[in-house]
């Protein structure tokens, strides 16, 4: 079972919750001039950490209020839950360690990944 405490209800199933997306997101001014490049880049494009991720929560199923989650990707630890408009807590998250050493920015992303030519050449892995 996996547990969201409500800012307003306590802790409650997670099936009563609705994702929101990314937190912090907010529409450019300027999207008038937007090219239609830019405009999908906003509109599209999020980031997808390996770790401390800022997202957005609805508790459809309680009181109906939107509210803020720190969560960390890798683990699915809840960090810190705040309201909207408000700055997000500094929080700490440890990361577990992966095999292959690879970039903290998601797992099986190969663009991502840092091939140093030394560990390469003998055979080891890891950055
Ligand atoms: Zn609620």
């Amino acid at each position: 079972m996996f547990v969201i405490k409500c800012p307003n209800c306590g802790e409650r199933d997670l099936s009563e919750f609705s994702y929101g997306g990314e937190a912090h997101i907010s529409r450019p001014e300027w999207r008038d001039e937007m090219s239609d490049t830019e405009w999908a880049e906003f509109v599209f494009m999020r980031t997808n950490p390996k770790g401390v991720f800022a997202e957005r929560w609805n508790h459809a199923a309680g009181c109906r209020r939107w509210f803020n989650m720190l969560r960390n990707t890798a683990t699915d630890d809840i960090l810190a839950v705040y309201g909207m408009g408000e700055e997000p807590p500094e929080v700490t998250a440890n990361l577990p360690a992966t095999p292959s050493g690879e970039a903290a920015i998601g797992s099986g992303n190969d663009e991502a990944k840092v091939i140093d030519a030394g560990d390469a050449a003998d055979g080891g892995g890891g950055a």
